[in-house]
């Protein structure tokens, strides 16, 4: 799934107050969760997220003096990602002399209320490490803020959850393939002439049977075979050489009916 980025404009960022340091390259991510509470109730609402984004920006910028958020990405239980100061822009979440090592990463889990980071959260932060990596010079690690600096966060479950190695959660994740699958393509082109015989064959000529063309399942590739295999590839606007080649194969079961 690709990431679901909520961009600064969508959540009614505030502009920076200054400039950004550059970033070229980190070792990965550190993850963090907010230290403080968060209402139960965001999993409900994504206004709220939103809203609880902002007050975040609000604090850094006040409260911390930093030009933006400190983070570079937030993740939410809707498996959104707001953009902070997003990619090659130091963030400051990390604490001082550890900003330029990795991007830093929220979960929007707190020491009260909603603790336990939720399935679509954790998707969230895979997605977003996914996109710092692809797109903005970050390495493999996946660290916690505590990890080399004196801190409680992430939080125990977060923290549990990246030495563990920060797996994607089983269920919930990519929805399963909606169509059939081709089994393995046997290896072999399946031609005639000469008529050639097996279990592939069967198989072929049972799914090209279940798709409307008339043919005996008999495991024996002639001339009936070959003339439905020609007919099929036009259908599919694929070249008709009446042979049942990889990409002949994998149509038979996965190209849509139509
Ligand atoms: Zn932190
Ligand atoms: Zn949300």
């Amino acid at each position: 799934m690709a990431i679901d980025l909520v961009s600064r404009r969508d959540w009614n960022a505030r502009a920076p107050r200054g400039d950004y340091s550059q970033l070229d390259s980190t070792k990965g991510v550190k993850v963090h969760y907010t230290g403080g509470r968060v209402e139960p109730g965001i999993v409900g609402d994504h206004g709220a997220c939103a809203a609880l984004v902002r007050s975040i920006q609000a604090f850094h910028m006040e409260g911390n003096g930093w030009v933006d958020i400190g983070y570079s990405f937030v993740a939410c239980p809707h498996r959104k990602v707001f953009e902070g100061r997003g990619l090659h822009h130091l963030p400051a979440a990390n604490g001082p002399g550890l900003n330029s090592g990795h991007y830093a990463v929220l979960g929007l889990v707190g020491n009260t209320g909603l603790v336990q980071p939720t399935d679509q959260i954790l998707h969230a932060i895979l997605d977003a490490v996914e996109h710092v990596r692809a797109r903005g010079g970050a390495g493999k690690e996946i660290k916690g803020h505590r990890d080399g600096y004196s801190t409680d966060c992430p939080g125990e479950p977060l923290y549990s959850w990246v030495r563990r190695g920060a797996p994607r959660p089983s269920g919930g994740g990519e929805p399963p393939p909606s169509g059939p699958v081709a089994p393995p393509f046997p290896g072999r082109l399946l031609s005639y002439p000469p008529v050639m015989r097996g279990e592939d064959v069967r198989t072929w000529q049972s799914r090209i049977r279940q798709r409307g063309f008339d043919l005996d399942a008999d495991g024996a590739y002639g001339p009936d075979s070959r003339a439905a295999c020609i007919a099929f590839q036009r259908r599919q606007g694929i070249a008709d050489d009446g042979v049942v080649g990889p990409l002949t194969w994998r149509l038979t079961w996965e190209a849509p009916q139509s």
